[in-house]
Formats: structure tokens, sequence, C-alpha cells
């Protein structure tokens, strides 16, 4: 397949959609992705056709389900290049991703006073779980502070490491600024200081080619609903001698090899971590949405995305006062912005009223938002089904919004 964007436009049922009787330009992509065709008709089959429970199933139905289930996990794990499927353990996303790591690797590896090191530019879900996990352990939190384009300061990352740095939690990709950071050299840096990485990749699996055993992440978080596929399922990778250090997180069916009143031993890999009947149709559905990024190419939907956001960037920096904020020379998908004194909230709620689709407000990175000292931003957020012909559209409006406002 080409990359033919009105056939691509054409696969997303939602884009014909219209708001207050407009044409819909959905530009909050980074929030969540709209859904192809193929990944909602999945999820009709696999429940209309092979809907059991999985794994103990003795009937044809159940092992049915349980090789879709299964064969779906050897697709994420081929897609970002993990090497067993032994490292992809399902969760609901990225958040619960950071929190179930955040939970066993403190009890495992974390004593009093060691230090986790996350970034300014990190999104509350890879905040939150450590604090917690600090309190509980008595640990330490480092933030690596970022320079006024909105890079990681590397100078400063190195200085926070130590032997007593056990964890670097760090985003692929920041969802306020577009940043790309440059995860590999963050791994090199921290793995020379013995310490372990966690990468947040909720923003980069969607927008840039991943690669885990390439860039040696220890871990590495992503949700299925940000890369086409559905709400409700995510994917923690670990290294497959790590996670088997691990111990298990929630306590159920399915984790356990054997269960008496007196002891329990747990399951294999990746099973220990997935407690409860999982989401056998949002994996096999996740699996698709996968699958469709690869037959339209995933060299192409990147080459798309990055002209659309430098067009974007290009038509927006016509505007008197606009601010945009990020500015980091590796950008991806992602445009924050604030136009002379006009409140975010106010913006966005008038472009909506035009059908254009931005999200306003902190983003889920209150701290990043408050060192910017700034009451939010509106952020507009690009995928490979925009178009040129969309963000004009949208720079006309917002023009028109600034009018009334300005
Ligand atoms: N990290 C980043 C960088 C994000 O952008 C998001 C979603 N906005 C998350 C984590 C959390 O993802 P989810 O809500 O799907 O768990």
């Amino acid at each position: 397949m080409s990359f033919d964007i009105d056939n691509i436009r054409n696969d997303f049922p939602i884009l014909a959609e219209k708001i207050y009787g407009k044409p819909l330009v959905y530009l909050d992509n980074a929030a969540t992705t709209q859904k192809p065709r193929c990944v909602l008709d999945k999820i009709t089959t696999t429940y209309a056709t092979q809907n059991a429970n999985i794994h103990r199933g003795i009937h044809y139905l159940s092992q049915k389900a349980t090789l879709a289930h299964e064969a779906a996990r050897q697709t994420i794990a081929t897609f970002i290049g993990a090497r067993s499927t032994n490292e992809i353990v399902f969760t609901r996303g990225t958040t619960e991703s950071i929190n179930l790591l955040a939970s066993v690797f403190a009890d495992r590896f974390c004593r009093p006073d060691d230090e986790i090191v996350i970034t300014q530019m990190e999104h509350h879900s890879n905040i939150v779980p450590w604090q917690m996990a600090a309190e509980r352990h008595r640990l330490h939190l480092r933030v690596a502070p970022i320079d006024e384009r909105g890079e990681l300061r590397l100078d400063e990352l190195e200085k926070l490491l130590n032997h007593r740095t056990r964890l670097v939690a760090v985003a692929h990709i920041s969802n306020v600024l577009g940043t790309v950071n440059p995860v590999k050299r963050i791994i090199e840096m921290a793995h020379a200081h013995g310490a372990k990485v966690l990468i947040d990749g909720a923003q980069a699996v969607a927008h840039l080619p991943v690669d885990v055993a390439d860039l040696d992440a220890d871990f590495y978080a992503f949700s299925g609903h940000k890369i086409y596929g559905p709400t409700g399922i995510g994917v923690l990778y670990g290294k497959e001698a790590l996670l088997d250090t691990l111990p298990p997180y929630q306590g159920g069916g399915e984790m356990i090899q054997n269960v008496t009143f007196e002891k329990t031993t747990y399951n294999e890999l990746p099973y220990k971590f997935e407690a409860g009947t999982p989401d056998f149709v949002g994996s096999v559905a996740l699996a698709e949405a996968l699958n469709y990024m690869d037959n339209i190419g995933r060299e192409a939907i990147f080459a798309h995305e990055d002209h659309l956001l430098r067009y974007a960037e290009q038509r927006l920096r016509e505007i008197p006062k606009m601010r945009i904020f990020g500015n980091a020379a590796d950008k991806n998908s992602v445009i924050s912005f604030l136009v002379g004194n006009v409140h975010p909230y106010d913006l966005g709620m008038l472009l909506d009223k035009t059908g254009v689709a931005v999200r306003t407000g902190h983003h889920c990175a209150q701290p990043l938002i408050d060192l910017l000292g700034i009451p939010g931003t509106v952020r507009a957020s690009v995928a490979f089904y925009n178009t040129c012909n969309e963000i004009d559209y949208f720079v006309e409006q917002l023009r028109r919004c600034l009018d009334i406002l300005q």
C-alpha cells in the first residue's frame, strides 16, 4: 500500500463526522488517536466469532482466542524490536505500566536513600508513581532540568547520576513540548552508573521508529489508544532477565503456577505480571492497528507527519504575538502555543465551534507548566491522516478566534 492520503482518510470513519455542522479537524492526537475501520472491525469480529476466555480453556473457541492473543503479543514484540514475547507485558496503558514498574522495581531494587531520576518535562504518569514509591521506600526523586528551547540538559542529568541512582525515568517525546529526547544517549549514561532506564513511550511509538533492543532500554511503556488501537490496553516492555527478577504486581488468576492456602508459586513471564482476565480483544485489535501502520509503511507515515508539523509551525509563526513552547532541534508531532494574553481555554472553546479539536490546559504536566510560568497552552498534535489543508483551516479559524478575543 502506498501513502495515499485520500484512501487513508477513508479508512477512518470518524473523519467524516460533522461537528456543529462543520468538518471535523482533529488535532488532538497526542491525547488519543482515531481508529481505522480495520481495528473497529477486528473488535466486532473478535467478539462475534471467537469470544472466549483465554489460556485455561480446553474448548475450541478458547484455544482460538488464546492463539490470537499470543499472536498479537508477537506482533507487538516485533513492532518495537523486543527479542521475545516474554518481554511484552499487557497492561491497561502507559499509566498502569509505569505504576506496575514503580511498585515492583522499588520493592526489589531500592533501599532507603536510593535515588530515582526523572525530568522537568514528565507527564504526571511518570512523576506520581515514582513519588509514591519514594514515599513508601524513603527514596529521593531527582529532577533533571530542561533549557529554554525545551531540550533536556544532558550535562545536568549526568551530574545527577551516582552510585545511589537506581532508575532514570524519561519521556521519549514530551507531550507538551514535542521534544524528542536522546534516549539512547541517556540509557548509555545511566547504564554507565549502574542505573536502569524506563522510557515513557506514550507519545513516541506512533510517531518514530522504536527498537527497544537497539536502544538497550530496560523498560519501555506505551498505550494502545495513542497508536490507533483501542483504549484499555497498553504495554510494559522489560528486558527478560530484569522482569524475571522482579516480584509480581497484582495477585489473582493467570499469574500463578500453583496455589495452596499456605503458599503460592508464580507463573512464568510474562503472565506473572498479568493477573486476571486480560483484554484479549484489545490485544488483537492493537496488533491490527500496528499491522495497519506497517502496511502503509512507517517511514512514509513519519515523513508525512514531519511535513505537517513543520508546515503547521511555519503557518502559526505568521500570527502576531505567537509564542510556541518547545523549540527543540529534534521535535515531533506536538505544537504548544499561546497568543498574547489570550487564555488557552477561550481559544480552545472558540476553535471547537469551528470543528477544530485541540487540547488546552496543563496536559497532565503541571510542574512543567508552572516552570514555564503560564496558565497552560493550546496544543495541536498531528497524526498521519491530517492534511496541510486542515492546518490551513485551523490557522484561518484561529485568526478569526483571535480577532474576537484580542
Ligand atoms: N505519558 C505521556 C508522555 C503521555 O502523553 C500520556 C498520555 N497523555 C501518558 C503518559 C499517559 O497515558 P495513558 O493515559 O494512556 O495511560
